[in-house]
């Protein structure tokens, strides 16, 4: 098996009326995520490290915006489909590491269920979300918008490390 690192990064702004959707959790909050899928960061975030591990391209590939089929997709859904084409291509997740960055509500309490939720979406592999605030500065400092980050690693048929 070959193993591959992948990375991920999304953003999305945060506006009133709209649901607060991480890791596959929705968080109570004032604010949540403006996009064409449910706006959720992290998923987004994971499911793009995972496409880069697998050498698959990205997320706006397989999950375009212009595309009537993915409004208000859910974060869990894309997980699902990207699991998908990784295991067609006789792939596996081995790992995915994550950051998500907001500065409120605090997080904290619910790293562990986003962790599980997004595991579960993929069909197993361990998975670790860490959270952070931006300590008031910038955009998601200043509570604008929802940020996160995360690598993978998947195995792939191929020459042994
Ligand atoms: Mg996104």
């Amino acid at each position: 098996m070959a193993v591959r690192i992948g990375m991920g990064f999304d953003l999305h702004e945060l506006v009133s009326g709209r649901a607060l959707w991480l890791g596959c959790v929705e968080v109570p909050s004032e604010k949540g995520s403006l996009g064409h899928s449910d706006g959720d960061a992290l998923a987004h975030a994971v499911a793009d490290a995972i496409l880069g591990a697998a050498s698959a391209g990205d997320i706006g590939d397989h999950f375009p915006d212009t595309d009537p089929r993915w409004k208000d997709v859910s974060g869990a859904e894309i997980l699902r489909r990207t699991a998908e084409i990784v295991r067609a291509r006789g792939g596996r997740i081995l790992s995915v590491d994550s950051t998500v960055f907001l500065e409120r509500p605090r997080l904290g309490d619910r790293k562990r269920e986003m962790a599980e939720r997004m595991a579960e979406a993929l069909g197993g592999a361990a998975v670790n979300v860490k959270a952070k605030t931006a300590e008031g500065l910038g955009p998601v400092g200043e509570g604008r918008a929802v940020a996160a980050q995360a690598v993978a690693m998947v195995g792939e048929p191929g020459e042994e490390v």
